[in-house]
């Protein structure tokens, strides 16, 4: 564990969010931080942010020591709002960029890399090291903070994900719905399966985390299983 975490006593607690794309990380950890008056952090936008400068920059998603030299000179920056994160990559706002097709799929390619994602949880760890956050990725309640008071790791079936995901974005005739569902749902599977195989902080629940599938639930009672949760560890 860095000198962070282990040096600075925390005030508050932290809640860790994990899961695969998709499951609903992003709207639980806002309801939560609302609930509890926390702040929420998507860790997810972060590799976001480097991956659109990596494209900027004409880099190979490959290569960990030219991407390990360009977020040396990079500065991310999270602001929690209601709904969301505004992401700011050197002092520009590219929230929205950042959700593009292209940022999600090099996202989940630099994500592999070991050096780079020590970068990325020093700077995960400075930013939760009071408490007082949800934070949400994939790698949290093992990695970043494996000492978080609550974990929740939040799961669905990959159609469900797809379809919710779909539901939320396109309109379209229906033969062109039904493609466009699939793909997505191809899309969650490749990007699940990369984060679940790499060999460095692959996704996985922690040992001592709560997991809630959301198959089967509507979004009300997701949000209130984890409410109860939050309640039932930290009172
Ligand atoms: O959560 P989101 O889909 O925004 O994350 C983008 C990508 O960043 C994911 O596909 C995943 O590979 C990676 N990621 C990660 N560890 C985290 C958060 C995200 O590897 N803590």
């Amino acid at each position: 564990m860095s000198t962070a975490t282990s040096v600075v006593k925390r005030e508050r607690p932290v809640i860790a969010i994990d899961g695969p794309a998709g499951a609903g990380k992003s709207t639980m950890a806002a309801h939560l931080a609302r609930r509890f008056g926390f702040l929420n952090l998507e860790t997810g936008a972060m590799y976001r942010a480097l991956a659109l400068k990596a494209i900027e920059n004409d880099l190979g998603f490959e290569d960990e020591a030219a991407l390990l030299e360009l977020a040396a000179t990079t500065k991310i920056a999270l602001r929690p709002q209601m709904e969301g994160n505004i992401v700011l990559l050197d002092g520009v706002d590219v929230s929205r960029r950042v959700r593009d097709k292209d940022v999600t799929s090099a996202a989940s390619q630099v994500s592999i890399h070991p050096k780079l994602r020590e970068w990325m949880v020093e700077q995960q760890r400075k930013l939760g090291v009071a408490g007082g956050v949800v934070m949400e990725g994939r790698d949290i309640g093992t990695v970043v903070f494996p000492d978080a008071e609550v974990k929740i790791f939040l799961d669905a079936a990959p159609e469900v994900r797809g379809n919710r995901r779909y539901r939320q974005a396109m309109p379209g005739d229906a033969a062109e719905r039904k493609v466009t569902e699939a793909a997505i749902i191809e899309d969650l599977k490749e990007r699940d399966a990369r984060d679940r195989n790499r060999q460095d902080s692959p996704l996985r629940p922690a040992e001592d985390a709560v997991i809630l599938d959301s198959t089967g639930l509507t979004l009300d009672e997701v949000l209130a299983k984890a409410e109860a949760i939050v309640h039932s560890h930290i009172g």
